[in-house]
């Protein structure tokens, strides 16, 4: 372990490199450019296009289409079937990253490479060197909520995995983490562990063995630490056991989890039973974080986007520590990086890495024929609008539609600052109605706002377009964490409707063309269920999103939905 950050990484050089590169964000998106169109010259792809080597913006803007997943998959799959020619990039891919899955209903393949590699370590670093100018940890550990999926073999033979997998599980990731004071408090058998649950049990326990240690906490996104905390409040007196006895719970069954973790405990009935007098003091686990992890400066992860409605929880647990958000990427590679990370992460935003890619931005404001506007590079993107991301990268996407709706905030030199909005495609739609993830998100923020009168919250929602009745309505799911009375319940569920302010929704409420909206309640546990489903298809909780609808394909989630509702009602609104 490093006795201090500078024996390792200079951070103040890494944010005048930041600086400097942002300065002059245009000139640096031009070579990014060139750069990737000269290593993938020989790239068939780019060959068929007919760019015949050149690597300047406007034959790459004539030659090569804007394209989606659907557009490439042909390509990606001779890839993972392990046809060594250069499809997509000039040197051959070797690893394929899974993404999550969540947000599109199925997991894609999307190629991974050491440039892609490279730029994480590269986002990790720069917004360290920015949170620790801001909030400096000393030297000690971090507890990470981190889990690391099953790689497997494609049938090419490539070795296939979430991107989180293929990164935790590169030695570079290993070494930056270290150089960034960042060292997990558990083994890499509990990273590495083939049971989510063991894992996260094994986690808490060696967050709680190495309590004065932690000087932070985090993980990839949000959900996971409000998971790990709410499991915390169902697990903790077996946890203060282990550590009472030194004798790990029959619970973790694996052996190399078992043996690691074992190795680390010992009987310490002090430290249990002050474990167990700061949990019986607590009101409500308010600040739980703070009381458990007197050294720790911070909570960290992605808190933006899908991840805002666990915000609130993290509070209650954070108490007065910070919460700080992470950066922004996704399988296909990283975009920007939090480096203003005192603002709250309601104002997060992520100023663009000019070097890591080459970006464009589809203007979602619309020409007066209804035509979708022309993409506009990095610098040429204006504060207050919003925009669709198109990725270029160095692992083979060319004019890549993310699919991820983004406002420019600001510039931070001349490179954008970002904030996340929402993924593009429409959750609920039945006709001409038009709503999106952010307004169904904004829709319950509202009307839970009801249960608070009852000291209730909503612990997971997800929604659902009803076409078997007519008209067909929107169905909304909830689980909360108590028992609410009926009237609130109906309150809730005509605050909802109401809360669909898109003037399609109205009027098609107001005239019957869509029906009246249907709140369900599930049963408590019913969320766990949903990630259960998905880990079980190779999804890792790391990158984990809850979908927040579930379309007519995904039957299977669906079924676990409706076969735990245990109360439901109609909205009477309009
Ligand atoms: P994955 O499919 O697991 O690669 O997830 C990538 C997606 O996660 C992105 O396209 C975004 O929709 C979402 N995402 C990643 N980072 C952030 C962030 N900082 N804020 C909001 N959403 C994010």
């Amino acid at each position: 372990m490093p006795e201090k950050m500078s024996d390792q990484v200079n951070l103040e050089r890494v944010i005048e490199e930041f600086e400097m590169m942002t300065r002059d964000a245009g000139q640096v998106q031009q070579e990014t450019l060139r750069r990737i169109l000269e290593e993938n010259r020989d790239a068939e792809y780019l060959l068929s296009l007919g760019l015949g080597g050149r690597t300047d913006y406007q034959s790459f803007k004539a030659h090569v289409p804007i394209v989606t997943h659907g557009d490439l998959e042909h390509h990606i799959q001779r890839i993972a079937d392990g046809d060594p020619s250069p499809i997509l990039t000039g040197k051959p891919i070797t690893i394929i990253s899974l993404s999550s899955g969540t947000t599109q209903g199925k997991p894609k393949y999307v190629p991974f490479n050491e440039e892609l590699l490279d730029s994480t370590m590269q986002i990790y670093r720069t917004s360290f060197a920015f949170r620790n100018r801001k909030y400096p940890i000393g030297s000690g550990k971090a507890l990470q909520f981190v889990y690391s999926s099953k790689q497997f073999k494609t049938k090419g033979g490539l070795n296939a995995g979430t991107a989180t997998t293929n990164v935790f599980r590169s030695s570079q990731y290993k070494s930056t983490m270290m150089a960034l004071q960042s060292q997990c408090c558990s083994p890499d058998e509990v990273i590495f562990g083939p049971d989510f649950h063991q894992s996260l049990y094994c986690h808490l326990l060696c967050g709680l063995l190495f309590r004065d240690e932690v000087q932070f906490i985090s993980s990839t996104f949000a959900h996971s630490i409000v998971h790990a905390f709410r499991t915390f409040e169902q697990v903790w007196e077996e946890l203060c056991n282990d550590i009472r006895t030194g004798v790990l719970t029959g619970r973790i069954t694996v052996p190399s989890i078992r043996a690691a973790v074992s190795k680390l405990l010992k009987p310490d009935p002090q430290h249990a039973d002050l474990i167990r007098d700061k949990c019986t003091q607590l009101v409500n686990w308010y600040g739980l974080i703070p009381r458990l992890f007197p050294n720790a400066k911070y909570v960290y992860g992605i808190m933006t986007g899908s991840m805002e409605p666990y915000l609130a929880k993290m509070r209650h647990y954070a108490g007065d520590l910070p919460l700080m958000s992470a950066d922004y990427g996704s399988s296909e590679g990283w975009i920007g990086a939090n480096v203003n990370p005192s603002l709250p992460p309601e104002e997060a935003s992520f100023a663009v890495l000019p070097n890591i890619g080459y970006f464009e931005f589809i203007p979602l404001r619309e020409n007066s024929d209804g035509v979708e506007l022309p993409p506009v590079g990095l610098i040429d993107v204006k504060v207050g609008e919003e925009y669709e991301i198109l990725i270029t990268n160095f692992a083979g996407l060319y004019r890549y539609r993310l699919g991820d709706v983004v406002k420019v905030v600001g510039f931070h030199n001349s490179t954008p600052e970002l904030r996340f909005i929402c993924r593009r495609n429409l959750l609920l739609t039945i006709n001409i109605d038009k709503n999106t993830e952010k307004d169904l998100q904004l829709a319950v923020e509202t009307a839970a706002r009801v249960l608070t009168e009852e000291k209730l919250e909503v612990v997971d929602f997800t929604s659902h377009v009803d076409l078997t009745t007519d008209p067909g309505h929107y169905v909304i799911f909830w689980e909360i964490n108590g028992e609410p009375s009926a009237d609130t319940l109906r309150e809730c569920c005509s605050v909802l409707d109401r809360s669909f302010a898109d003037a399609g929704y109205v009027s098609s409420r107001k005239v019957n063309a869509i029906g009246a909206l249907e709140l369900r309640v599930v049963r408590k546990g019913t969320f766990q269920l949903i990630l259960d489903h998905y880990l079980g298809l190779g999804a890792a909780v790391s990158q984990f999103k809850t979908p927040r609808c579930i379309g007519p394909k995904n039957g299977k989630v669906l079924q676990i939905l409706s076969s735990n509702v245990v109360s439901s009602c109609f909205s009477s609104a309009f």
